[in-house]
C-alpha cells in the first residue's frame, strides 16, 4: 500500500458496522468494496479500509497494519488491560454511536445490596480484564472466568454464581433468571490511532478526514432555528437557546419593534424550549437541520 494512503480498519459486519458506514458517508466518504470484501477503497480521498472482526482493530493499529481504526471502547479497554504491547493504539475521541454498558447481573432471587455480595462468589465473562478492574476498585475479591460466549448460561449451569457482560435491553438476562445490579463500564465506538507519528502525506490525510469526522459529531444534534420576536425579548431569547452562539437579529419591514432571530444550536432543541420561546413573545419558530457544518 501506498505511503500516502491512510488505513483504516472497521468492523465487517456487526453492531458498529452501520454506525461506522454512516460516519464515513456522512463525511462524504464512499467505500468501494473489493471482491473479498475484506478491503475497501475510498475515492474521494486517499484512506483504504480494511473490515474486519471488532476484537482484532485495536492489535490492527497497534501493530501498524492500519493507521486508524473505530472500536467499542470496551474492547479496546480490553485490549489495553489483557494484551500489553510496547506502544498500544491510542483513543483519539469518542464517536457517540455504539453506546452500550457492561453490566454485572446476578440472579434475580438476590436480594443484591452491593458489590461487597460477591466476596469469594466465581464471575463469568468476556470482558476479564474491566472486570477484575472493577472488583478492583471496588475492593472486593473475587474469582473471574473468561467465556468467549453464552455468558449468561453460566449460572444455570452452575458455572459461576454470577456474569459481567454487554446489556441493552436485559431481555436475555430476564430469560435466564438473571437481574443487571450493577454496571461496569459504559462504552461508545471511540476512533484510535497507531501511537508512532504519521508520514507527512498521512498525517495530511488523516487531519482532514478528522476535521470532517468534528463537523459530523458537530451538525448531528445542530439545528438552525428562526422566529421572530419583540426586539425586547433578543437578550432573553438568546440565553434559552441551546447551545447557540450570539445569534443573528436581523429588521422586519414595517415592524419597527420586531426582529428575525436566527442562530445555530449545537445542542438538541425539544419541544419545551420552542414553548418557552414562545412564551418569551417568539412567532414564526422554525427548527431546520442542518446537512454540514465546519468550524
Ligand atoms: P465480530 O464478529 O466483529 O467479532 P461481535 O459479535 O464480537 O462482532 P457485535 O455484537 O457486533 O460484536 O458488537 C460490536 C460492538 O458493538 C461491541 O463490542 C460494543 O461496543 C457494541 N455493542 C454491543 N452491543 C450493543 C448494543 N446492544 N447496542 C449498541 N452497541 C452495542
Ligand atoms: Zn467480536
Amino acid at each position: 500500500m501506498s505511503e500516502e494512503r491512510l488505513r483504516i480498519a472497521i468492523q465487517k459486519s456487526g453492531r458498529l458496522s452501520d454506525g461506522c458506514m454512516e460516519l464515513l458517508k456522512n463525511c462524504g466518504l464512499k467505500i468501494s468494496r473489493g471482491k473479498d470484501k475484506l478491503y475497501g477503497r475510498v475515492q474521494e480521498m486517499p484512506i483504504d479500509v480494511l473490515l474486519l472482526r471488532d476484537d482484532d482493530i485495536a492489535e490492527f493499529v497497534a501493530d501498524d497494519a492500519c493507521d486508524i481504526g473505530i472500536v467499542g471502547q470496551n474492547v479496546f479497554e480490553e485490549d489495553l488491560i489483557t494484551q500489553p504491547r510496547e506502544a498500544p493504539a491510542e483513543e483519539v475521541m469518542t464517536l457517540g454511536f455504539a453506546r452500550c454498558r457492561l453490566m454485572l447481573a446476578a440472579p434475580k432471587d438476590w436480594a443484591f445490596n452491593g458489590a461487597g455480595m460477591l466476596e469469594g462468589k466465581r464471575i463469568a465473562t468476556s470482558y476479564p480484564g474491566l472486570t477484575k478492574k472493577w472488583l478492583e476498585r471496588e475492593g472486593v475479591s473475587a474469582r473471574v472466568v473468561m467465556m468467549k460466549g453464552s455468558v449468561e448460561v453460566a449460572p444455570r449451569l452452575t458455572i459461576a454464581d454470577a456474569i459481567c457482560d454487554i446489556v441493552s435491553t436485559g431481555a436475555t438476562l430476564d430469560a435466564n433468571g438473571l437481574k443487571p445490579v450493577a454496571t461496569v463500564f459504559e462504552s461508545e465506538a471511540v476512533l484510535i490511532r497507531n501511537a508512532n507519528p504519521f508520514s507527512a502525506a498521512r498525517q495530511a490525510v488523516f487531519d482532514a478526514l478528522l476535521k470532517r469526522i468534528r463537523g459530523v459529531m458537530t451538525s448531528r444534534d445542530a439545528k438552525y432555528v428562526m422566529m421572530n420576536a419583540p426586539r425586547s425579548a433578543v437578550p432573553a431569547i438568546t440565553e434559552r437557546l441551546p447551545g447557540a452562539d450570539a445569534p443573528t437579529v436581523l429588521d422586519l419591514a414595517g415592524a419597527p419593534d420586531k426582529v428575525a432571530v436566527h442562530a445555530v444550536c449545537r445542542e438538541s432543541v425539544f419541544w419545551d424550549t420552542l414553548e418557552d420561546l414562545k412564551a418569551l413573545g417568539a412567532s414564526a419558530i422554525l427548527v431546520l437541520p442542518i446537512e454540514k457544518m465546519m468550524a
